[in-house]
């Protein structure tokens, strides 16, 4: 699953015999990626978007496994633009029931974050570091077309750990001041991951949730955000979906 179009055809590209099926006003791909059964579909910007696209793929589909790729905004001091993200915990930053139940809380689940397996965050993360690593992205590498330098970007570091959803666009310092004074430690925040992973926690779906970071969530961020993705975190995603396809167990 992918929330923009420019990410998801890379991936239709390769899929010669998809069979295209209309759904909830989504359109899902069926079709075999390095002769697996895979279904590829664009959730559409946001949590109910993303939900119910999820729910689909799992209960229409039958989908034995999730994964989310997309761009996110960088909110931990190290997380560059260029940089990719593995979720290890999400939570929804704008869920807030309280005084009924503290601020996060998923009412009726009793937590705020959720935790994908860890076995898979494992093996998701070192298969992006290993599909991006530099090497796979200088000259004469498999992902030299990419250039990540000519935006000024470094190699990609890989990070794992804490992304917040929420149905906001977030572009001030003082809202990213706010997210990491709620939540110390955050990495990333985007718009469809935790809802994702509420979905996939109720049908006891296994899931992954990977962000190449676009922006830094501050004042600058719709800048370049279209020549980004197209360039580089469409690329990336790719790169991560073959490889995470490469190192699934059968
Ligand atoms: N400029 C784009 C805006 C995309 S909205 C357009 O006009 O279409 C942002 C999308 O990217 C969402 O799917 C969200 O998950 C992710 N995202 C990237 N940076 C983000 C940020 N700073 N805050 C929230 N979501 C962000």
């Amino acid at each position: 699953m992918a929330a923009m179009p420019q990410e998801l055809q890379a991936l239709l590209d390769l899929m010669p015999d998809e069979d295209r099926v209309q759904r909830g006003g989504r359109t899902f791909w069926r079709g075999h990626v390095q002769g697996r059964e895979v279904v590829a579909v664009l959730s559409g910007i946001g949590k109910v978007a993303a939900a119910t696209t999820a729910t689909l793929l799992i209960d229409a589909f039958g989908v034995s496994q999730l994964w989310f790729t997309g761009v996110a905004g960088g909110l931990g001091e190290d997380v560059r633009v260029g940089d990719v993200v593995v979720a290890d915990a999400l939570v929804q930053h704008d869920m807030d029931a309280s005084p009924l139940f503290p601020r996060h809380e998923l009412p009726g689940l009793g937590v705020s974050r959720l935790h994908p397996p860890a076995p898979l965050v494992a093996r998701v993360a070192d298969a992006v570091r290993e599909t991006l690593s530099p090497q796979r992205l200088a000259p004469g590498g498999p992902l030299a077309h990419i250039h990540p330098e000519t935006l000024g970007l470094r190699a990609p570091q890989v990070h794992t750990g804490l992304i917040a959803s929420g149905d906001q666009f977030v572009n001030s310092a003082d809202d990213v001041e706010t997210l990491r004074r709620h939540l110390p430690g955050v990495l990333a925040v985007e718009m469809e991951g935790a809802a994702v992973a509420q979905v996939c926690e109720a049908f006891a779906t296994p899931y992954a949730v990977v962000r190449t970071i676009s922006d830094r969530a501050d004042a600058s961020a719709h800048l370049d955000f279209e020549r980004f993705v197209r360039s580089v975190a469409s690329p990336y995603s790719l790169a991560i979906v073959m490889a995470l396809l490469r190192v699934q167990p059968d």
